[in-house]
């Protein structure tokens, strides 16, 4: 039985996994991938002692402080996080079951659908959710970004670099004042507010989409990409379904990243913990291993875990 799994090497996970190795303890980190949603931005510009860096390079960084401690890390995804005699059952989609006395979930966020006819069917062929990933394939084009919030607006950014022309669809803008000053009014940039997507339209890949606004009216936009940027859905299905969650899906946690569940803590984008930010997330991180190595040192003693309040 492992002491410590911890699932996703987000800025939390891996930040949980170098406070749990220091603490001595034996972390096993899986993971589908490291650096999580951090790889996605092309400029860093919040996290401190970094004035200015891209989110995959912060990552590797993480990931090289990670590997100096020496802790184990397996490539894949996790299906399922179940209790079980002594501790937890950490199953891989693939069957692979890892058993463990205490584990950190730590597993983040994904985009959110915008759940309109063509989406599905286009997923990869025109429809796409990683600005940073996929902006290349559209040199020259024109693309679309669905979403008015900083999201949205840092895609429309990165895209204004490259495509011919970037169109901004979005019902309300709500990203902050210094990312619109970036972008509006940019040369090639097309603001449709108070638009949204009702399909996506397409051959073999897409070649345009329908938009309507607030009164029934109906345009179609002739574009080869369209770039999903309409918030993002916490990754905390993994979990059985006795941990407490919040109207939002989120994870809940106290101030010391304890769930409900005796032994099982969370950490950064999955949790209710306010502030999606790599900052926070790592800060989390640590909170979460710190307390996963009291409960390890002190589970035979186990003080009672206390309900936690939904937020
Ligand atoms: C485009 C974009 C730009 C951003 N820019 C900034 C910025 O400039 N500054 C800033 O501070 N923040 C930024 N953020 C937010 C920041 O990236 C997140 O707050 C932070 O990455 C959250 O860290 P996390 O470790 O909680 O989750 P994530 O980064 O989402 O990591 C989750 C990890 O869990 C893994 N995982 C998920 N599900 C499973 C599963 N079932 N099995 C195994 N592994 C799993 C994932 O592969 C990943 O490794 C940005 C986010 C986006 C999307």
């Amino acid at each position: 039985m492992e002491e410590l799994v911890i699932v996703g090497a987000g800025p939390a996970g891996m930040t949980a996994a170098l406070y749990a190795a220091r603490k001595g303890l034996r972390p096993y980190v899986l993971s589908e991938d490291l650096g999580g949603q951090a790889n996605w931005s092309s400029r860093v510009e919040n996290y401190m002692g970094f004035k200015d860096i891209r989110g995959s390079e912060l990552m590797e960084r993480f990931a090289e402080q990670v590997k100096a401690q020496g802790v184990a890390y397996e490539e894949g995804r996790v299906a399922r996080v179940e209790r079980r005699e002594g501790g937890f059952g950490v199953r891989t989609a693939y069957g692979r079951e890892h058993a463990a006395r205490a584990v950190i979930v730590a597993t983040g966020k994904r985009p959110r659908p915008l759940g309109v006819p063509g989406e599905a069917e286009f997923r990869g062929r025109g429809v796409s959710y990683c600005v940073l990933c996929d902006a290349p394939l559209y040199r020259g084009a024109a693309v679309a970004v669905v979403g008015g919030g900083n999201a949205g607006f840092q895609a429309a950014y990165d895209l204004l670099g490259s495509a011919r022309e970037v169109h901004l669809l979005t019902d309300r803008l709500t990203a902050d004042e210094t990312l619109r000053r970036r972008v509006l009014g940019r040369p090639g940039l097309i603001l449709h507010e108070g638009w949204v997507v009702k399909a996506i339209l397409g051959g073999e890949a897409v070649h345009g989409l329908v938009a309507t606004d607030g009164e029934g009216r109906e345009k179609e936009l002739a574009v080869e990409g369209i770039f999903v940027e309409i918030g993002l859905l916490p990754n905390g299905e993994v979990v059985e379904e006795a941990v407490a969650r919040n109207e939002a899906g989120e994870i809940v946690v106290d101030c010391a990243c304890r769930t409900n569940l005796p032994g099982l803590f969370a950490a950064g984008d999955v949790t209710n913990a306010c502030g999606k930010q790599i900052i926070i997330a790592a800060g989390e991180g640590a909170k979460a291993a710190l307390a996963a190595a009291d409960y390890l040192a002190f589970a035979d003693k186990a003080v009672k875990s206390v309900p936690l309040p939904v937020q």
